[in-house]
């Protein structure tokens, strides 16, 4: 294999895995000065990964948990000026709305939080939904207005550009991997660190405690709704795990259940809907927008979380310093780029952004029996 030019920096770093948060590793290293070969047989934002899809629900709102609700506030600011550096707005500002159940407190919990860390809460009944959301029907509810839609294939796609413009090498599939050299097809490689962001694929290389699990999606045709698409918030009822999340680009809606599903594996498993859960996505469809009770099918799906015990992340190194970030549990997209910048900060060695303690692969809730609750 031809030796690779390092980056200003003098340090050589491999990043395994191209999806959202290998993309943004491998970014933040380049603005460190690192050279960077990224190993993905998938072209981003395409192949059987978990970053693919036109919509993501970006939330600030995560109950009692102030860290996560700080490093959702910081990721938003570097989506902002990620917008900047693609050249075109990359979260979709709708808002999120939370249907609050007297017996599940996270949305209150959410709204409460945020008050007691001085940012912007609000919860709204009936009236007020209707009267800002016609058509739009939901008790009590939080409302989250820095959430929003984020969409995958563009930011994948202009991620892909920009990393080539930024100098990335590429190759195609890791067939091993060690703390620091790779082997592909081409033999093995060695750099100063290496990054796994393998998604589903992680447990190949190292043991972590996670499980992949398959997950439901139904597309329902919105266009009936016209342009009141373009503002209607995400939407989740976090009880029953349904949630909605217009993607105003295709003039769909997509349904999905956040509760982990059965296990399965994005190699080999069907990607067919049962017809149990198309009726139950369009029964809460059609609860909270009875005009499209009998909207048409557009498209269904079934994508895998990675998820953990207790449905938190895992960053941390291995023993012999692989630095490995994976299990983000059906809710890492939001977080891509601060994740990618801290996963940067481990290969680098640098101090980081955020106390990644309570991610340890090690933590005692990841020994225990998943709560199979979503978060
Ligand atoms: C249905 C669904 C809905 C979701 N909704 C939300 C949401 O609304 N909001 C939110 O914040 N998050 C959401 N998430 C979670 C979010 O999408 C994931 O946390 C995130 O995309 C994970 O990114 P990743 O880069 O870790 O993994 P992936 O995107 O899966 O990337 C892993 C990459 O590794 C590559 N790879 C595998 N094996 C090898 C190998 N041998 N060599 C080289 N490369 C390899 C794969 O090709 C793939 O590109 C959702 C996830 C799913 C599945």
């Amino acid at each position: 294999m031809k030796p690779s030019q390092p980056g200003k920096l003098g340090v050589h770093v491999a990043v395994v895995g191209g999806g959202v948060m290998g993309a943004f590793t491998a970014a933040n290293l380049l603005m460190s000065g690192a050279h960077v070969t990224l190993y993905d047989p998938h072209a981003m934002g395409t192949g059987p990964g978990a970053s693919v899809d036109t919509g993501r629900s970006f939330r600030v709102h995560y109950g009692q948990d102030q860290q996560l609700i700080s490093m959702a506030v910081h990721s938003r600011r570097l989506w902002s000026e990620w917008s900047v550096r693609l050249g075109r707005p990359l979260l979709h500002p709708t808002g999120k709305l939370l249907v609050e159940h007297s017996a599940d407190r996270h949305a209150f919990e959410s709204w409460q939080t945020m008050r007691k860390m001085g940012l912007h809460a609000e919860r709204l009944g009936k009236g007020r939904i209707a009267e800002e959301w016609p058509g739009f029907v939901a008790p009590n509810a939080t409302v989250d207005r820095m959430g929003g839609v984020l969409d995958p294939e563009v930011i994948l796609k202009g991620m892909s550009s920009w990393l080539g413009q930024a100098g990335l090498e590429r190759r195609k599939e890791a067939l091993d991997i060690k703390a620091k050299s790779v082997r592909c097809s081409l033999g093995w490689k060695d750099f100063d660190s290496v990054v796994v962001t393998t998604g589903a694929w992680t447990q190949r290389w190292v043991q972590v405690p996670m499980e992949v699990t398959r997950q439901q999606l139904v597309y329902f045709d919105a266009t009936a709704l016209g342009d009141r698409l373009m503002n209607l918030p995400v939407f989740s009822d976090l009880q029953s795990g349904f949630y909605a999340i217009p993607t105003v680009k295709d003039g769909r809606i997509k349904v999905a259940n956040h509760h982990p599903g059965p296990a399965g594996h994005p190699d080999g498993d069907s990607r067919k809907v049962t017809p149990e859960f198309r009726t139950a996505a369009r029964a809460f469809l059609a609860q909270h927008l009875p005009e499209l009770a009998n909207a048409e099918e557009a498209w269904e799906y079934v994508c895998f979380y990675s998820g953990t015990a207790d449905r938190d992340f895992i960053l941390d190194r291995t023993a012999d310093g692989l630095v490995v970030g994976a299990g983000f549990s059906g809710h890492g997209f939001k977080f891509g780029p601060l994740i990618g910048r801290l996963l940067a900060q481990m290969a680098l060695k640098q101090t980081l952004d955020v106390d990644v303690a309570r991610f340890s692969m090690h933590r005692n809730a990841l020994q225990e029996e998943s709560t199979r609750l979503a978060v």
